[in-house]
């Protein structure tokens, strides 16, 4: 899919006719001031373009933009006035830039978002010593002066006009690559990561690595507008990219709309022409400026350009009702008992499909059992959250946690999943050791889950939701995202097939355009189990699937959980809702304080005597009764 096919009709003549306005733009502007503000502009629109993969669309804050400009820059103007070409050191300029920004983020981006911003300040002030005192090579404070121009087919650029053409060029080059990536696996696992890092990590995103890639990718936009801009003007000098730049461009995002490509066209615009419009002000300018940043910051906190959506203008996101509008309750139409048999038609036969329990040979235990659980030890501080937990879990089973609130059934879950690394114990998935791995590992190898607090994407579509699971597997590949290869496009074809199919699965296939924001409770626990079930898991985990789900709900999730299962996919869940858990279970553990204290079939663990003792402080059988048969 191509970055085009993501806008609505209106939008796309709206595309063509902006660009049709761009090519005229010459004959009407007004004098050579302009027409350079115009072309300055288009440099800027570039960084910020840029910046949106990694702020935008990660959500990580930072600020050493204007630095990587000024590395592009200053590489180019140095390689040039060395006697290399532009379109030689052009690349040079990309990839020192590049490595720059490894080099910023390999430390940092482990840690929580607020250190990027703190290093990405640093790293601009530095920059800027750097260039400041190493004047042998950047000529110091008076820079570097008389760089070649750019020649394009033996053609030296001369003028505003042969620029602006040229420029105009590469930012329609800047904005397609960002809509690739937007609309790509990539592009998504960004956003993904951005709404909650952890619901990232279990769909296989290795956030890590992703947050790096934007990083990189967002650098290298700044340094080929580095090196741009230093090919336009011929001149460089340190002061341009000071901090106070990088904060420019971080208001350009924000104002325009932060995740949004168009929304950095927006903010550029309008914060390159406001000072050339409010310059009559003189000294009050700022003031006004400063004011007039805040209230729209206040009143358009998603930017300028969620105006559009007011006048219909929105793409694929936008079209769709506002996230703030709530869905009715009750769920759509198609019932999962059709669903077994037709759903996954299209899905790639994945490396975990297994076979049903029934299907399986009853040979040895290793091979029955999909996962062991052996010794497991879970401490918090001195609370010990779980307290030396073995259980096995047999292929293609149901198999249900219980107990009271704050027995360790959601620690239990996170340690299987990876959220947390146990002290002690062993977790095998069909003879594979978890613990210690990452999540987006875990995952890979073959177990998803759910959250007991919902943790849908809300910035994507619930369609884009299951692709991000359905991805799990897909791997990075930047240049065939970048390229639009044929492979590319085969494969978000395949990953969108494999979506509706899970949301077919789980019935809410009716709701794939909708923000999942937008859905009901009880939805988007069924989307969530949708876009675990898309990572093609051999082991399911569900936190509480029934919480805010009426009776009704409540039965549909029966009928998902048992499709599940003769799919032959382990289902391991934990739930309050003791109607539930003895109807579906095979197996029940039960845990209190931490500690196995009970495991059978339903029938077993109804009359347990530990088990109601757990639930009600002292053995009455006939209770127990009663909330099962409510
Ligand atoms: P359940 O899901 O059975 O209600 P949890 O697994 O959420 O219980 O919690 C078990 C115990 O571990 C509780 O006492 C809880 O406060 C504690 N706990 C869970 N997660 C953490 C954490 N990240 N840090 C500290 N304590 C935790
Ligand atoms: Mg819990």
């Amino acid at each position: 899919m191509n970055g085009i096919s993501l806008l609505s009709p209106r939008l796309k003549a709206l595309v063509l006719l902006c660009a049709a306005g761009l090519l005229m733009l010459p004959l009407v502007v007004p004098g050579q001031y302009v027409m350079q503000l115009i072309n300055l502009g288009l440099i800027s629109l570039i960084v910020v373009v840029g910046l949106n993969f990694i702020t935008g669309y990660c959500g990580q804050i930072n600020f050493a933009q204007a630095a990587f400009w000024g590395i592009g820059a200053y590489v180019t103007a140095i390689l040039t006035l060395k006697g290399l070409s532009f379109w030689a050191a052009l690349p040079v300029a990309a990839v020192v830039t590049g490595l720059c920004s490894l080099l910023l983020g390999i430390p940092t981006l482990r840690l929580r978002a607020y250190y990027l911003a703190m290093a990405t300040i640093a790293f601009g002030e530095i920059v800027q010593l750097v260039l400041v005192h190493w004047e042998p090579v950047t000529g110091g404070t008076s820079g570097l002066r008389n760089v070649p121009g750019i020649s394009v087919a033996g053609h030296l650029l001369v003028g505003n006009v042969q620029h602006y053409y040229f420029l105009l060029v590469w930012c329609a080059l800047a904005m397609w690559l960002s809509l690739r990536v937007r609309s790509s696996h990539l592009g998504r696992a960004m956003i993904a990561l951005r709404d909650s890092e952890i619901a990232a990590e279990v769909m296989g995103i290795d956030t890590v690595r992703m947050k790096m890639l934007a990083l990189v990718l967002s650098s290298t936009y700044a340094g080929i507008a580095g090196g741009l801009y230093v090919g336009y003007v011929n001149y460089v000098s340190p002061d341009l990219f000071s901090n106070a730049q990088a904060v420019l461009f971080f208001v350009m995002l924000v104002v325009g709309g932060v995740g949004s490509a168009v929304g950095a066209v927006v903010g550029t615009i309008v914060l390159t022409a406001l000072p050339e419009a409010l310059r009559f002000l003189k000294e009050w300018y700022l003031v006004l400026y400063g004011i007039g940043i805040i209230l729209m910051i206040c009143f358009l906190p998603d930017g300028l350009v969620s105006m559009s959506r007011r006048f219909g203008l929105g793409g694929a996101r936008s079209a769709a009702p506002s996230p703030h509008a709530r869905a009715g309750t009750t769920l759509p139409t198609p019932l999962p008992e059709a669903t077994p048999a037709t759903a996954f038609a299209h899905a790639p036969a994945g490396p975990h499909a297994a076979a049903p329990a029934s299907a399986v040979p009853g040979k040895a235990a290793a091979a029955t059992n999909v996962l062991v659980v052996d010794g497991v030890t879970q401490r918090f501080g001195g609370l010990v959250a779980l307290d030396g937990v073995s259980l096995h879990v047999a292929r293609g089973t149901v198999h249900a946690v219980i107990g009271p609130n704050g027995s360790g059934k959601t620690t239990f879950l996170n340690v299987l999943s990876g959220a947390y690394t146990a002290q002690a114990g062993s977790v095998l998935l069909d003879g594979v050791e978890l613990i210690g791995r990452r999540p987006n590992a875990i995952a890979k190898a073959g177990l998803s889950r759910t959250f007991q607090n919902i943790r849908v994407y809300n910035s994507l579509t619930v369609l884009e939701n299951v692709m991000v699971g359905a991805a799990c597997h897909a791997g990075m590949r930047l240049a065939g995202v970048l390229a639009g290869s044929a492979r590319q496009r085969q494969q978000e074809r395949a990953l969108r097939d494999s979506a509706r199919d899970a949301l077919e699965f789980v019935g809410i296939a009716d709701f794939a355009d909708r923000p999942a924001g937008s859905l009901a409770y009880a939805q988007q626990r069924l989307l969530e189990i949708a876009r675990a079930l898309a990572t093609d898991p051999k082991v399911l985990l569900l936190d509480e699937p029934a919480a805010g789900m009426n009776p009704q709900e409540a039965s549909r999730l029966i009928a998902i959980i048992a499709a599940l299962r003769d799919r032959g996919i382990t289902v391991i869940f934990v739930e309050h809702n003791v109607r539930l858990v003895m109807e579906i279970s095979d197996c029940i553990t039960v845990f209190d304080f931490g500690k196995k204290i009970a495991e059978g079939t339903p029938q077993q663990i109804q009359i347990d005597p530990q088990v109601i003792e757990a639930y009600l402080g002292r053995p009455r059988k006939s209770r127990v009764r009663e909330s099962v048969n409510a």
